[in-house]
């Protein structure tokens, strides 16, 4: 055609697009045919020109045709090539408008998601779509609007041509660089196709998988089972790329899940094996099966030796996971060759990284077994005969619970000090067989200080799944409904639920859960959200948080809130590390109860209700703040929390420690895991014992008394309690604590000085306490910490300078007049301030310093004060009104409840005339002035 504008040429193309009007659709295909042939490669400029500016009239009809067509077929193919010459038309963007505005986006989508279309026409509609997508962030929004992303994963699952999968695969690449909130969506559809049949697909959604993680920086708990599903593949390539993203899935929250899932599969249940092909002889298990659960467990065995050589503190993390019992087990398996080659390899890393490890293995092996398994351990299966295999699958050797005592044992070992020379004590008494390493000996020789202590631990998992539905079913029953627990299971927003339970866990902390409910009620109400509270003032915290105690607490929430809308873009942290590093006052306890709570975290929560129903579970007496105890206590707690429903884990524990196993009365005939209870069992065998001891006194019997199941090594044991067991204490023989420390004591002097306020009401004179220590940020009444080694006159006389320097003018202490004492007990001070108040007359004073404010009654009622200021105030309070009551009947009564026998020197002389009667009135300016002709 001819050059644009040309009139001749606007004609040519008026005919056309009347011929295509009128045409049938054999008319249609001739036509098309002939527009494919003369501008295929054309750009936006070209295109244009030669259908005379008139080309978006041609693109609108073949958008329309194709909408009401492509369920026939008609010529489809045709119409998608066409419109992919416009779309694909180099130089401006026009085209792709025009035909996403005429709807064009969804019916690609429709022409993908209806099951009679051609496979080569979905090929090209995916051809376009991905067009569409590559060229630009709003268009890949189109798409994913559309529900595109479902249908595009469907499209690479279901097909099983490669071109369209690749295609497929490279548009979910492409629309996984657009805008961030469709990136979980996507994610999760790739999750979805992970159970496809496809090879293929399956190898194209691990590494989308691998992209998408990469940038959503989270994963999902989801994504776990069918990963290691993927593991069963034959085929080589799909396994690898799903070891790959388990390694790359190391680095989140899943981890704990995915290595616990990794151990079992070394394992596979008699249901995966065949039944009519096991033969099972005592404990003996001829492994046959299908050739899947063995690639699996296989391909489990390289996943986690590649883990385990990539980092150190994995390695730990799975032999506190029994790894080691499990390998030897894959070992054995002589009906898969790649799963004892696997497993030997893995279980030459541990050995060579571990020395416990080493010895337990040795141990199990025999040494020729074990000497040519250290030769070549990829090897090793062609030298296992039958005998040889059946000790390995059978091997019972428990390096977990032992491997969790050790770290605990070492730990301990570099937290105590002065501890170098038990240390030295056990190494003499371990007296090992030959020359070792030093780490060799020391890692030796704690486990054989340790390795009878499974009595404190669950060596058989069995019992721990049992110990789990056992404390859930109780909870689901018997639970208490809390407002932030109600919170935890409704709140949708991930944000606004962390900052919810961060909330309440800090309220928590040392304060009854009865108190707290209004506060927590009233908090929530006015800051629902971490924005909002981050835009609350200090002091408007401070005056919400007046009552709860340890006042630090809520200066550290709005802290965290300024830090999470200031430093984070508003988004509170979203892992156990970062809640712990990020956010201040949240220490390992907080932050693994906001990790499991609100964010589904699969991490044990250890408080002290835990730290109490955990002691008397497994018998721990030893102190319960000891490094050994606590680590222990994490070990236990880590352990135990179920993988499905941590937070509600966590909180049951918690809850039975508060309801049931109480510290002073423990309920345990209505406790749900009295049957794993050691602390129960040998209270009752006890009772047992004594009873029977006295059948024998009456009937002289010489029967043998059954021996209570105790820890074999309590000589040494650091869980054991040193102190003898106490039969009237029963279970609350556990948890045993370090002598208290008597609370020190200490007397503070404190001025009420008060004013006559503007509307008649008297103002205080308050100043406010430093930002750190005890009450921090508080308001109070100006006071002085008393020493002994200064007389007590001399302190008023300071404390008089200091309010001087408040008030910008000279204050003589005589006009102090003495009230009387008040004593307020917190947890580790026993405080008693002697109070003193000075009543001026002028409403004018000033004050000259920040820190300092004059406040009426009712404003000091609402203020940020402590408990001990309100105590104060009505203590004055009570001596007031007892004056009013004794000028009334002209004389003295005696005031109940308020230590005020003594009287100070200037309640006896007041020279300066300035209250004689009532309420000691003083005009500033008549003081100043008195002051000065005295001087
Ligand atoms: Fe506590 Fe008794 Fe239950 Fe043991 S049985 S956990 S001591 S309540
Ligand atoms: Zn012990």
């Amino acid at each position: 055609m001819s050059t644009q504008g040309d009139p001749a040429n606007i004609g040519k193309v008026l005919s056309f697009l009347r011929e295509w009007d009128r045409g049938d659709r054999t008319v249609r295909s001739r036509m098309l045919s002939t527009f494919l042939g003369q501008n295929t490669g054309k750009s936006f400029y070209e295109l244009d020109r030669e259908l005379a500016q008139l080309s978006s009239l041609f693109l609108a009809r073949l958008t329309t045709w194709m909408r009401l067509t492509y369920m026939f077929g008609t010529f489809l193919g045709l119409q998608l090539r066409a419109i992919s010459i416009f779309l694909s038309a180099s130089g401006h963007d026009q085209y792709l408008m025009e035909f996403l505005e005429d709807g064009g986006a969804l019916t690609l989508l429709d022409i993908l998601n209806y099951t009679q279309s051609k496979e080569e026409d979905k090929a090209e509609a995916l051809h376009l779509l991905l067009t569409v997508s590559n060229a630009g962030r709003k268009y890949k929004e189109i798409i994913c609007e559309s529900r595109g992303v479902k249908v595009i994963a469907e499209c690479l699952a279901e097909s099983d041509i490669e071109e369209t999968q690749e295609t497929a695969w490279a548009l979910l690449e492409s629309l996984c660089q657009g805008n961030p909130k469709y990136q979980n969506q996507i994610y999760r559809s790739l999750i979805t196709l992970m159970a496809c049949n496809s090879p293929k697909a399956q190898q194209l959604v691990l590494h989308t998988l691998r992209t998408i993680q990469s940038k959503t920086k989270t994963a999902h708990h989801s994504i776990v089972e069918p990963l290691l599903n993927m593991l069963r593949s034959l085929h080589l390539e799909v396994q690898d790329e799903a070891i790959n993203l388990i390694l790359d899935l190391k680095c989140y929250d899943v981890k704990p899940l995915l290595l616990s899932g990794l151990v079992a599969l070394l394992r596979p249940t008699k249901e995966e094996v065949k039944p009519h092909q096991i033969t099972e002889e005592s404990e003996m298990i001829k492994m046959t099966g299908s050739l899947p659960v063995f690639v699996q467990q296989a391909a489990a065995a390289k996943a986690i030796r590649l883990l385990a050589e990539e980092d150190h503190e994995l390695s730990r993390e799975l032999l506190s996971l029994g790894v080691i019992q499990y390998l030897l087990y894959a070992m054995g398996n002589r009906e898969h060759t790649d799963a004892q080659i696997q497993a030997s390899l893995a279980l030459e890393h541990f050995v060579r990284s571990f020395p416990v490890v080493e010895e337990h293995v040795q141990r199990v092996m025999g040494s020729t077994l074990f000497a040519a398994f250290m030769h070549k351990a990829g090897s090793l299966y062609m030298n296992l005969d039958e005998t040889q295999a059946e000790i390995l699958i059978t091997n019972k050797v428990n390096i977990s619970g032992d491997y969790v005592l050790c770290l605990v044992m070492s730990k301990l070992r570099s937290a105590m000090h002065k501890g170098k020379r038990a240390a030295q004590g056990i190494v003499e008494s371990a007296k090992p067989k030959r020359k070792r390493s030093k780490t060799a000996v020391k890692e030796e020789e704690t486990t054989q200080a340790a390795s009878s202590s499974s009595y404190h631990t669950f060596p058989d998992p069995a019992d721990v799944v049992q110990l789990r539905s056992q404390l859930l079913n109780w909870y689901d029953k018997e639970k208490r409904e809390l407002p932030w627990r109600t919170l935890a299971m409704t709140e949708p927003d991930l944000n606004i639920r962390t900052y919810a339970v961060w909330v309440s866990e800090i309220m928590l902390q040392q304060t009854q859960v009865a108190t707290v409910k209004d506060y927590y009620n009233r908090w929530m109400k006015r800051w629902p959200t971490v924005q909002d509270l981050a835009s609350a003032t200090l002091e408007e915290v401070n005056q919400m948080w007046a009552g709860l105690g340890y006042y630090s607490r809520g200066k550290r929430l709005h802290e965290g809130a300024q830090k999470v809308t200031t430093e984070l873009k508003g988004q509170m942290p979203q892992t156990v590390d970062s809640l712990l590093k990020q956010l201040p006052g949240v220490g390992r306890y907080t932050a693994a109860a906001i990790g499991s709570i609100a964010l589904g975290q699969v991490t044990g929560a250890v408080d002290g209700n835990v730290i109490r129903v955990l002691c008397r579970l497994r018998a721990i007496g030893a102190d319960s703040t000891s490094p050994a105890v606590t680590e222990a206590l994490w070990g236990l707690a880590n352990m135990l929390v179920d993988p499905e429903r941590p937070g509600d884990f966590n909180q049951a524990m918690m809850e039975l420690g508060a309801r049931v196993c109480t510290p002073k009365g423990p309920v345990c005939s209505q406790c749900p895991v009295q049957s794993h209870c050691h602390s129960y069992h040998k209270v009752h065998v006890k009772q047992e014992q004594s009873s029977k001891k006295l059948l024998w006194k009456l009937e002289r019997k010489t029967s043998a008394l059954p021996d209570i199941e105790d820890c074999v090594n309590s000589g040494t044991c650091p869980l054991c309690p040193s102190e003898p067991w106490d039969d009237e204490l029963g279970v609350q023989n556990f948890p045993r604590k370090p002598a208290k420390k008597p609370p020190r004591v200490e007397r503070t002097l404190t001025f009420v000085v008060i004013r006559p306020g503007e509307e008649g009401e008297d103002e205080y004179l308050l100043t406010q306490r430093p930002n750190k220590g005890l009450l921090a940020g508080l308001w109070e009444f100006p006071c002085l910490l008393l020493e002994e080694e200064n007389s007590e006159m001399k302190q008023r006389r300071t404390l008089c300078a200091e309010i001087s320097r408040i008030l910008g003018a000279h204050l003589t202490e005589r006009l102090c007049q003495y009230v009387g004492e008040v004593v307020h007990i917190f947890s580790h001070i026993h405080q008693t301030y002697v109070v003193h108040s000075v009543r001026l007359k002028d409403g004018d004073t000033q004050t000259q310093t920040e820190n300092a404010q004059w406040l009426s009654r009712s404003a000091l009622q609402e203020a940020a004060v402590s408990t001990g200021v309100k105590k104060i105030v009505k203590l004055c309070d009570s001596v007031d009104s007892q004056k009013g009551q004794t000028s009334k009947d002209g004389k003295k009564q005696k005031i109940t409840g308020v230590k005020n026998d003594k009287k100070s020197q200037t309640s006896k002389k007041p020279k300066l005339g300035a209250a004689n009667s009532g309420g000691r009135q003083l005009s500033l300016s008549s003081f100043f002035k008195a002051v000065k002709e005295e001087s």
